[in-house]
């Protein structure tokens, strides 16, 4: 049931040095909450799992993107906004931008945070198949200093994460250099804004000597709302990697995702839908891939 307002008690410290110290204190008693698009969700279901809450939000340790030669480096508690607004993502990062431009409506995506989306775990959140494509690294912070993993590992099973009760997302990085790749993504939804995936999927990918005609050289695939996790179809890179695109390799790569995913029946859609979409979309991408040979498509 719905608790009064009156029963919570919110703090907003206003540091990240005085919030990780709290956290550290009393060690999952403080529920973080950024943008609060997902925890006012749990508090209006009656569902939040504490009464203490510690502000993070427009917090400036968070907020900021720093770009070196090598990565970017993007705050847990930037919005879709921030992302949408930033030119080098939009250039260099498409599936990122495109994530967040798809990410509820204008009102969602000024609150919504990428370090909020992550920790939230659903299997069908936007953002998530763009940080495997972009094999993304996350730097987590607590008292005990920052610890830096890679983004894969991150999601252990449904709603569970390597997220210490004491710790923070401090930022996600991703490195550059990736240009002569295709970028491709889609979400496929009752409509692209305010509305849950059935099935999302990032994927970049090169041909060699950027070449049509030439083997595929690097890929990868990423998909969302197909298991508890979102997942990287490694096993579906295996087999297109080194060869050269056509019809029957699309083919081959459709039926592989089939058995490496495992979709379920909800409100939204049905394990068989799904599964037939999730691999449409990556035959569609293998065919995109042949035809430009890793050159951005408009
Ligand atoms: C109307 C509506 C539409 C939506 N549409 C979409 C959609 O299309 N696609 C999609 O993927 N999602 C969607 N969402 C879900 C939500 O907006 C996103 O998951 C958003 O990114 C959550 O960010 P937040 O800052 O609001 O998180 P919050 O609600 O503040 O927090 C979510 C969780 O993350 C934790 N947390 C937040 N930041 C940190 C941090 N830096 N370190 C550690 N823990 C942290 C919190 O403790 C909490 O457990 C929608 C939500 C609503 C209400």
């Amino acid at each position: 049931m719905r608790a009064n307002p009156s029963d919570y008690e919110m703090v907003a410290p206003g540091s990240l040095q005085a919030i990780v110290s709290l956290l550290a204190r009393e060690p999952g008693a403080w529920l973080p909450i950024a943008g609060g698009t997902d925890v006012m969700v749990q508090y209006a279901a009656g569902k939040l799992p504490g009464r203490k809450l510690v502000s993070l939000w427009n917090l400036p340790e968070l907020r900021r993107i720093d770009v070196t030669a090598d990565e970017i480096r993007i705050g847990a508690g930037c919005t879709y906004t921030d992302l949408r607004q930033h030119a080098l993502i939009g250039r260099d990062f498409p599936l990122l931008a495109a994530a967040a431009r798809w990410t509820g409506g204008i009102a969602n995506q000024n609150r919504g945070t990428l370090g909020g989306n992550i920790v939230n775990a659903s299997p069908a959140a936007d953002s998530l198949p763009a940080l495997l494509a972009y094999e993304a690294e996350l730097i987590l912070v607590s008292v005990r200093g920052e610890r830096r993993l890679p983004y894969v590992t991150f999601h252990t099973g449904y709603k569970k994460t390597k997220l210490a009760p004491d710790e923070l997302i401090r930022a996600i990085c991703l490195r550059r250099g990736l240009s002569g790749y295709l970028h491709y993504s889609r979400k496929v939804g009752a409509r692209n804004a305010q509305a849950i995936s059935k099935v999302c999927i990032a994927a970049l990918g090169r041909l060699r000597g950027g070449v049509i005609g030439g083997e595929i050289e690097d890929v990868r695939i990423a998909v969302g709302s197909v298991a508890p996790v979102p997942l990287r179809l490694t096993e579906v890179e295996r087999i297109v990697k080194g060869k050269p695109v056509d019809r029957e390799l699309a083919h081959l790569a459709r039926r592989a995702v089939a058995a490496r995913i495992q979709p379920i029946d909800d409100i939204r859609s049905t394990a068989r839908y799904r599964s037939e979409v999730a691999g449409n979309l990556v035959a569609e991408f293998i065919e995109q891939l042949g035809a430009t040979a890793g050159r951005p498509h408009e």
